[in-house]
């Protein structure tokens, strides 16, 4: 589900991607980045679509509702900017191959969740692309807008949590949703505002700086390139407080940028066995397939077993991402078949079936794979990516759904 226009001669300058591009804060920094000179594309991020109570607190019209986020959104943004490159993804960022998130210059996050917002952290930190996170608090009249640089001992989103907010995760429950929910339209357009403005000052070159300018982050951000910055304006006390955010040595994630490996002709046809071997000189493993290699995506788990929760069916199928299963119907009833947890593994063994190709397995251009031998891992970054091929790698990857096997 991702579409990309792309117009030839487009002025240079920065691409954003923005993550919760249709909801509360993100349906208003899209009217905003379409009408800033420097912006020179979008990528949109979205999973969900519009219902009734979303008219109170969104940038849309009644006949909105019903629709994707992303399609409805990247409409109006095509009507505001006709020159913008844009890429539309109705996905979680969790599920944005890594090449598309990489082609970013900087990320801009909307989310209503804490674990959407963990995903664009880890995603962003990944790629080492810069984080602009924004959010509301309705009951306090509270904006907030942080900063964050991927860079050797700076802070990252996580840094400030603590046990509840993984409680909060792994419940799979958003106190942040709730309010946003309930956010009133003026505190969303005001948290885009600042994150677009925060945006605009950092990561463009317009003007020289101007005088008397006390608003925003205080001292010059490039003099603390590893430092972020949290901006929260409070509408009811009439107040700006900047914080500097440190490295919280306890942060539970790693704070690790990836090297990816680009030399790789990899793609999403290439076979397991050519994955293995193809591995560029330099690279902590490679040769020829053998005991104990195997696949993975980071993060993600392949289905081997599926099973029917209305009569109990079940089948094993070749293995493929979770994300990337598809709909599969149950022969019996016709009704959705879900994949059997303990029949999940986040490793292919190689050895299985050295012939399967990388889409097979639900890899796409623009995903990383992750080859494992002996301890050791190297990550390769498929080719076809990147704007527009993304779209055809999207398009052809329903291709081998039905070949299922049993390995
Ligand atoms: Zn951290
Ligand atoms: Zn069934």
């Amino acid at each position: 589900m991702v579409s990309t226009t792309r117009h030839p001669g487009h002025e240079a300058g920065i691409r954003v991607l923005v993550a919760g591009a249709g909801g509360a804060i993100g349906s208003f920094v899209l009217g905003l980045l379409a009408r800033t000179p420097g912006v020179s594309g979008l990528i949109l991020v979205d999973p969900d679509t519009y219902e009734t109570h979303n008219l109170a607190s969104q940038d849309i019209a009644e006949g909105d509702v019903g629709k994707a986020k992303v399609d409805v959104q990247a409409r109006r943004v095509r009507r505001i900017n006709p020159h913008l490159e844009m890429t539309a993804v109705r996905d979680t960022i969790a599920n944005v191959p890594f090449g598309l998130v990489r082609s970013a210059d900087v990320i801009l996050a909307g989310l209503d969740s804490l674990g959407a917002r963990r995903d664009v952290n880890r995603a962003a930190w990944r790629a080492g692309v810069p984080l602009i996170d924004a959010g509301v608090l309705p009951d306090k009249q509270l904006v907030r807008v942080s900063l964050y640089q991927p860079a050797e001992g700076a802070t990252c989103l996580e840094c400030a949590w603590d046990e509840r907010h993984e409680q909060v995760i792994s419940i799979e429950y958003s106190c942040a949703g709730v309010a946003a929910t309930r956010s009133p339209a003026y505190l969303g357009a005001a948290a885009a505002s600042l994150a677009v403005g925060e945006l605009a000052q950092r990561f463009i070159q317009t003007t020289e700086p101007s005088e008397g300018k006390t608003q925003v982050a205080g001292e010059n951000e490039a003099d603390q390139p590893t430092g972020g910055v949290e901006i929260v304006h409070d509408l009811a006390g009439r107040a700006s407080r900047v914080t500097r955010l440190t490295r919280n040595p306890a942060c539970r994630f790693d704070h690790a940028t990836w090297d990816i490996s680009r030399q790789s002709r990899l793609t999403p046809g290439s076979t397991v066995a050519e994955a293995v071997s193809s591995l560029p000189n330099g690279a902590p493993i490679g040769g020829a397939p053998s005991e104990g290699f195997t696949l993975g995506v980071d993060g993600k788990s392949f289905v081997r077993a599926v099973t029917c929760p209305a009569c109990s069916a079940s089948r094993r199928v070749a293995a493929r991402l979770e994300h990337r299963l598809g709909r599969r119907r149950c022969g019996t009833c016709g009704g959705e078949m879900e994949p059997v947890g303990f029949e999940m593994t986040s490793r292919f063994d190689v050895g299985t079936a050295p012939k399967r190709t990388l889409r097979s397995l639900g890899l796409r251009g623009g995903d990383v794979v992750q080859i494992n031998a002996a301890g050791r891992t190297a990550r390769v970054l498929l080719a076809d990516d990147v704007g527009l091929p993304v779209e055809a790698a999207h398009a052809n990857d329903t291709d081998e759904q039905g070949s299922d096997s049993h390995d």
